[in-house]
């Protein structure tokens, strides 16, 4: 179970979160839906301490971090259970496909080259580019890059993965194949936080969907909750510009 408990943050005056309260089961799939600007990519980065908290607690399974004065070995066993797939995929350029999903197994894991080979051949091949291993990142489409950025927080195990908007930097034409990836892992039971403006996505694959507008979680329910009985006039507000 992930916890977040009374999460503040702000960027000098601007207070971005305003206090969050959320509580995300094993093996959930959440979408985080909001209008731009309201703090959702904040929220994810927080959980992870890419952004430091100004106030309140993480926990990540039995593991709390209260945002207080966390220790670096703290942040570090927590960023360990969680892993990041990026707007922009940052990938290393100078790294093939394979080099790429390797690099955290050995580096972060300190896992044996043979054995994080073995991983990332697996991962790779999960998200349909097992006949890209050697290829590098400029010589493949923005989706292809993603699913490698996919592949890389699969072969991490973590407890959960945070996808930040994982299809919006993608011409239209690719953000299916992505979509589909993230569905076919989504079903496997991994814990997924996903802040994303692809409405289908959200109604199709979450269990779960936190509205968030002006830093505060307005609204939240399963998507049938959501998108067929918003109770907040803000939350139907917003979903009507996607209808
Ligand atoms: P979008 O859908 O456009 O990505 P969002 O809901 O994810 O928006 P955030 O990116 O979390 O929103 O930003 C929330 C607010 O925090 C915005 O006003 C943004 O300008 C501000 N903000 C975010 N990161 C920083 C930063 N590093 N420094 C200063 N202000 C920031």
């Amino acid at each position: 179970m992930i916890q977040l408990t009374n999460i503040t943050k702000s960027f000098g005056k601007n207070d971005v979160l305003k206090g969050i309260n959320l509580t995300v089961q094993k093996g959930e799939v959440v979408c985080i839906l909001g209008p731009s600007g309201s703090g959702k990519t904040t929220l994810l980065r927080c959980l992870n301490y890419l952004e430091k908290p100004g106030q309140g607690e993480v926990t990540i399974g039995d593991y709390t971090v209260n945002c207080k004065k966390p220790s670096k070995e703290q942040i570090h066993t927590l960023r360990k259970k969680t892993a990041m797939v990026f707007q922009h995929y940052n990938l290393f350029k100078h790294k093939t496909v394979l080099e790429n999903v390797m690099e955290g197994l050995v580096i972060v894991q300190r896992q044996s080259k043979e054995k994080a080979r073995e991983t990332s051949v697996k991962v790779l091949e999960k998200v349909g580019l097992g006949a890209k291993l050697d290829a590098y990142p400029s010589q493949l489409s923005g989706g292809q890059q993603q699913r490698v950025g996919i592949a890389r927080a699969l072969a991490l195990n973590p407890e959960v993965i945070l996808f930040d908007e994982p299809t919006s930097a993608l011409d239209p034409e690719l953000v299916g194949e992505v979509l589909e990836v993230i569905q076919k892992i989504a079903k496997e039971g991994i814990t997924m936080i996903v802040v994303t403006h692809e409405m289908g996505f959200a109604r199709e694959v979450s269990n779960h969907v936190v509205f968030m507008d002006q830093g505060v979680i307005v609204e939240e329910g399963t998507p049938q909750d959501i998108f067929g009985n918003a109770k907040e006039e803000r939350t139907r507000q917003f979903l009507k510009r996607f209808t």
